[in-house]
């Protein structure tokens, strides 16, 4: 092993001078790469979970409840990679420079954005997708607009009826 001596490193030391700044008494260099916490913008996410599948760390989360689509960004796990950012078909996510983040209470390094999910307009009952999610699914495939607000079971009813009546079939509903 290449041993420095030590009267050597006292030499490079003092060519060097001081490399390290006295934070927080001076601000850091903070450069136009630099990526801190991301901030979800709740009005543009449709809920798509795109973000939370490619996040390395699960600093991203979701979880479904029978009206809602919860999106759940734990800053403690994120590791500051903006690869959701990347993914997100609406460009909800935004890479801030925050980066000093720590706090006495873990609460503070939770961030929601609650979609409540919208009742099918079939059946009335069942909840299906977010608004935000509907609307763009109907702006990208306008076609699909009798479909998009429709519960999955009553999606598959409309179809197999329509494939039915297509026949001259009557459609008989199992009870
Ligand atoms: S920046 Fe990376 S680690 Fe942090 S939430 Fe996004 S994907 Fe996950
Ligand atoms: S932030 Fe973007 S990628 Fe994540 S759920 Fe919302 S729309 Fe999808």
């Amino acid at each position: 092993m290449n041993k420095m001596k030590p009267l050597k490193l006292l030499d490079i030391a003092r060519k060097t001078g001081v490399v390290t700044i006295r934070y927080p008494d001076k601000p850091p260099l903070i450069t136009s790469e630099f990526r801190g916490r991301i901030v979800i913008d709740a009005s543009k996410c449709i809920g798509c979970g795109a973000c939370v599948n490619i996040c390395p760390s699960n600093a991203l989360t979701i979880k479904e409840t029978y009206d809602k689509r919860i999106i759940n960004y734990f800053i403690g796990r994120c590791i500051y990679c903006g690869s959701c950012a990347d993914v997100c078909p609406v460009k909800a996510i935004t890479i801030t420079k925050d980066f000093e983040l720590a706090t006495e209470n873990i609460k503070d390094l939770n961030n929601k954005v609650v979609h409540y999910k919208v009742v099918c307009c079939r059946c009335g009952s069942e909840r299906h997708a977010p608004e935000n999610m509907i609307k763009f699914v109907i702006r990208r495939v306008p076609v699909a607009e009798t479909y998009a607000h429709m519960a999955t079971n009553c999606k598959k009813r409309k179809f197999v009826e329509g494939m039915l009546h297509g026949r001259g079939m009557l459609y008989v509903e199992a009870k």
